[in-house]
């Protein structure tokens, strides 16, 4: 990923950094008491850079939350619900995520009674899969006292049932009544979680992974596990600037940055997602008359609540992913840089339905975007379903976004979607084809080699830390993983064939398969 040296034959490493690049001989003169290591064969790229994950729910789903994801019908998920409740007969509510009601029989949300055929004794709260929709059961309801009559956050739906009643579906900000109502998890929960991901992260070659959004006791937990030397890999933990369900932004933390942990960036959300039809649209959704979808962020209140980390230098990241919300988002941050030139580059998080001349402006603005090709690969049924066809041809166009010269990072959005390997990412980059064979904008295409730079140099400049990691260059960092043969040989296809043996840190060896 290095312009001077694409490819070599051996990487000194000094502490926890790189020293030299080039041939054996040339090193070993360098260096002729260094310990070496072989690779038999094997390939050396710089760690990948995961450039937007949601750690703590990842780790989250594998230690207090029960996993929705793969859920075939409302039956099946009131099966796993009720299993699961009898598994924890301590836990006072039972927390779950990841259904996706287009892949469910009944293509319908699952509603308040559903829940409370399953678990009618204990609160229940149940997320779908993209994180923007929230279900309750009634007597979660009821600990959130949620009624007819409660007020409807800005920016969010408490929906009703035909009785004029709640039926338990919360959108976009109104999830905040319902979580704040739940039990909040303590910081050993959270040490368990983040521990619980990191593993898994390191295990697919990750390095660095990027942590957005986050509560300001989750940023206590990452800022104590960094200054007692728990962290075994680089996080970029972005505070959220306006929490679910409120009105008033959160202080701003203070800004730092050492070698594990870097906080510079705020985040924000704009709309909701595609797949759960809550983006923010200007042609109403697919089937719909008048869905489109949830504007959580209209531009004055985006600048109201963005113009002081803009002037502070911060970095700010948006998820936008309809058209109606990355144009407000864009035009607030061409304002902000217009206004207060600043060197911070600022990110749009997914950037899911932008235009060609959306695409011009984000390249001119210097902004970073962060797609996530995987969401076409679990989630491209739901596009499919739900956007008319002028809205798939301009869908995560992400050979158009390299072609407007703008910086890319991969990423997998994970839990939103299962898989977090990054060459099923570069997989689904290039085909672009969902679980069920369909293909969106096959012309949108990005090679294998342009999708390895996205997930590595292309997160290193989202995250500012491109002088430290994202290729194998002297004086960056020694992060490393090690594939059994280099993803460029094989047919892309066969991507994800390829064995992920070991990962480095800061020359350190962290994961050996
Ligand atoms: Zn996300």
């Amino acid at each position: 990923m290095d312009p001077q040296v694409s490819e070599a034959e051996a990487v000194l490493v000094e502490n926890d950094r790189i020293r030299a690049v080039g041939t054996l001989q040339e090193l070993a003169c360098l260096a002729p008491d260094a310990e070496r290591y072989s690779l038999k064969g094997q390939c050396l790229l710089p760690g990948f850079v995961e450039a937007h994950i949601h750690v703590w729910k990842v780790g989250n789903l594998q230690t207090h939350t029960l996993d929705l994801r793969g859920t075939t019908s409302i039956p099946d998920l009131q099966e796993r619900l009720r299993a699961f409740a009898a598994e924890r007969p301590d836990a006072t509510w039972v927390q779950a995520r990841g259904f996706n009601e287009a892949a469910m029989l009944e293509r319908r949300m699952p509603t308040r009674k559903d829940l409370d055929a399953a678990v009618p004794d204990r609160p229940v709260l149940v997320q779908r899969t993209c994180a923007h929709i929230l279900v309750l059961n009634s007597l979660a309801l009821e600990h959130a006292h949620i009624t007819a009559q409660t007020p409807t956050p800005a920016g969010g739906e408490i929906c009703l049932g035909p009785d004029g009643n709640p039926n338990g579906v919360l959108t976009e900000t109104a999830q905040g009544l319902g979580f704040r109502a739940a039990p909040v998890f303590s910081e050993a929960d959270y040490v368990t979680m983040v521990s619980a991901a990191t593993e898994t992260l390191l295990a697919h070659g990750f390095t660095t992974a990027t942590d957005p959004g986050v509560m300001p006791d989750l940023l206590a937990v990452y800022r104590k596990m960094e200054m007692e030397k728990r962290l075994k890999m680089r996080f970029n933990v972005m505070p959220i600037r306006l929490p679910d369900g409120g009105t008033t932004a959160l202080p701003l933390p203070d800004r730092s940055s050492s070698d594990f942990l870097t906080i510079n960036t705020v985040k924000f959300f704009a709309d909701g997602g595609l797949s759960g039809k809550t983006s923010a649209v200007s042609r109403p959704y697919r089937g719909t008359m008048n869905e489109f979808g949830v504007l959580r962020l209209p531009p004055d209140f985006f600048y109201e609540l963005a113009h002081e980390p803009h002037e502070k230098g911060w970095k700010i990241a948006t998820h936008a992913i309809g058209d109606v919300a990355i144009e407000g988002i864009l035009s607030t941050y061409e304002r902000l840089y217009r206004e207060t030139p600043s060197p911070a580059r600022h990110r749009i998080e997914h950037l899911g339905l932008p235009n060609s001349d959306h695409l011009k402006r984000v390249a001119a603005a210097g902004i970073a975007v962060v797609p996530q090709p995987m969401f076409l690969r679990e989630l491209g049924g739901n596009f499919r379903q739900y956007l008319d066809d002028a809205f798939l041809a301009q869908c995560y166009p992400m050979r158009s976004m390299l072609e407007a010269g703008i910086t890319v990072a991969f990423s997998s959005d994970a839990p939103v979607v299962k898989g977090i390997h990054p060459l099923e990412n570069l997989h689904a980059a290039y085909f672009r084809r969902d679980l069920a064979g369909g293909v969106i904008t096959p012309e949108e295409s990005v090679s294998v080699m342009e999708g390895l730079y996205a997930c590595t140099m292309g997160g290193a400049i989202a995250n500012s830390m491109e002088d430290q990691i994202g290729s194998i260059t002297p004086g960056k960092f020694a992060d490393f993983v090690i594939l059994e043969s280099s993803p460029l040989a094989v047919d892309p296809e066969r991507l994800l064939e390829i064995k992920i043996k070991e990962t480095w840190v800061g020359g350190k060896r962290v994961f050996l398969a």
